[in-house]
């Protein structure tokens, strides 16, 4: 590995400064363990790497009148065993859960896995079903950046140099909503998603749909939401025709990557069949 300066700044402000300092040669670490890995195979070559590990406000997960926030360092194991988390909706904490292996889970967090952008990471296909926004500073201020405008192209996100990401907020869920993630996994149950789905469904009393969400990952360069689809279920009963052709549309939607996981045919393929069953279940 190149040598750098390291620096772990005690708060926000002191992080901001030091980044907007020289922002296109320092780069954030959060957990450290996709950066590392980046450093190591010479892909990226930072003069200077900015710890956030002492920055504690940025650990919380709290309930507040606007609903959830989820700070950037809050690792995927903390959020999974998050009551707040799991009251918000059982599927965020499972989707948490689901992510490689509880090595990774303990030291990874929320913010290095949504500004690393890897199509096929867990956690922002469940937090797009559910309308997350991103909060993120820089020295010259604030933005709240929707969750599908944050990711751009494989590995490349809206964030502008300069940027830490603070945060997600979930607004609350409609009422009687339900929620699923689904990770489709055929090797090793450690693995990242072949495919993956999440559905967020609301129904009024007749069992006519009042709001539908579908995200998909690993079936484009970026985790997508599956819009056609879900505009297919608007105002219907979810049927087993209702269903099959919001499937049918989602699968449509995608532009996989052939790799090591699968062709671009058989992710496609997959995405219509764990649509389906992600349907069938918050139906
Ligand atoms: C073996 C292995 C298996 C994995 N399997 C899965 C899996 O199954 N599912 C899954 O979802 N993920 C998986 N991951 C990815 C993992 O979830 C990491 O969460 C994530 O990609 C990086 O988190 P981190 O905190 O370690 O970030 P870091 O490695 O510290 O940073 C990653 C990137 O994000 C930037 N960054 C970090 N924090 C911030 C911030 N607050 N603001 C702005 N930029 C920031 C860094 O500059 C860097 O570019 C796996 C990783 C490994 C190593």
């Amino acid at each position: 590995m190149r040598p750098f300066d390291y620096v772990e700044p005690e708060t926000l402000d002191e992080a901001l400064e030091i980044l907007a300092g020289d922002p296109d040669d320092t780069l954030v670490m959060a957990g450290g363990t996709s950066l590392v890995i980046l450093m190591k195979q010479d892909l990226v070559r930072p003069e200077r790497v900015l710890g956030l590990r002492r920055i504690a406000e940025l650990r919380e997960i709290r309930t507040t009148d606007a609903g959830l926030s989820l700070g950037a360092l809050a690792t995927h194991g903390a959020l999974a065993r998050s009551q707040a988390v799991r009251d918000h909706a059982a599927a965020l904490a499972a989707t948490f859960a689901a992510v490689a292996t509880v090595r990774i889970r303990e030291q990874a967090t929320l913010g290095g896995n949504l500004a690393h952008a890897d199509p096929a990471q867990d956690p922002p296909v469940t937090l797009l079903a559910l309308d997350g926004v991103v909060i993120a500073r820089s020295r010259f201020g604030e933005r709240r950046i929707p969750l599908d405008a944050l990711f751009v192209d494989l590995f490349e996100t809206s964030l502008e140099p300069g940027e830490i990401l603070l945060r997600v907020e979930l607004a609350p869920l409609p009422a009687g909503a339900r929620a699923t993630y689904k990770k489709f996994l055929p090797a090793t149950l450690d693995d990242y998603a072949t495919v993956s789905v999440a559905a967020v469904i609301a129904t009024d009393a007749s069992g006519v749909c009042t709001h539908a969400r579908i995200a998909l990952g690993g079936a484009a360069t970026v985790p997508l939401r599956a819009r056609e689809a879900e505009r297919s279920l608007a105002g219907r009963r979810l049927d087993d025709a209702a269903i099959r052709e919001a499937a049918a549309l989602a699968a449509a939607a995608t532009d996989p990557i052939d790799d090591l996981r699968g062709s671009a045919d058989y992710k496609r393929a997959m995405a219509g069949v764990w649509t389906e069953r992600a349907l069938r279940e918050v139906a």
